[in-house]
């Protein structure tokens, strides 16, 4: 099997779903010390980026309640939202993933808040957890 990811598979971020990302700020930027990183908005989010390492933590405040985390909040409150992914090749994996079964929600790759090329997979085919795979 060829060798498709050298660096190997890295956590790029950790999105929790926030009510208010003002009052969430002063916790991990004060408090625990994590530098913010400025991030756009996306999907109908506000989003503040905060360094984790080579990680980050994005606090995802639903700008319009239709959004995907205005829908996440409102079924199932504030928390964790998603787990993303680093992979060198997002096309291969989605290929892999493809023919393990795996459900998509993006067919083909989109740009995400970092303006680097993201997919979701389906919490049903993971466990539960929302997936994020994003490539750099
Ligand atoms: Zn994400």
């Amino acid at each position: 099997m060829p060798q498709s990811n050298p660096r190997g598979t890295r956590i790029a971020h950790i999105g929790l779903a926030v009510t208010s990302i003002e009052g969430l700020l002063p916790l991990y930027r004060d408090v625990l010390g994590m530098p913010e990183v400025p991030l756009d908005d996306a999907d109908g989010a506000r989003i503040a980026g905060l360094a984790a390492g080579e990680s980050l933590v994005e606090l995802l405040e639903s700008a319009d309640p239709g959004s995907p985390i205005g829908k996440f909040i409102a079924k199932r409150g504030p928390g964790i939202h998603h787990v993303c992914f680093a992979v060198d090749d997002l096309d291969g994996s989605l290929e892999r993933c493809r023919a393990a079964g795996i459900r998509l929600i993006d067919e083909v790759p989109r740009l995400g808040a970092e303006k680097k090329r993201i997919a979701f997979l389906h919490p049903a085919s993971t466990g539960g957890v929302l997936v994020e795979l994003m490539e750099y």
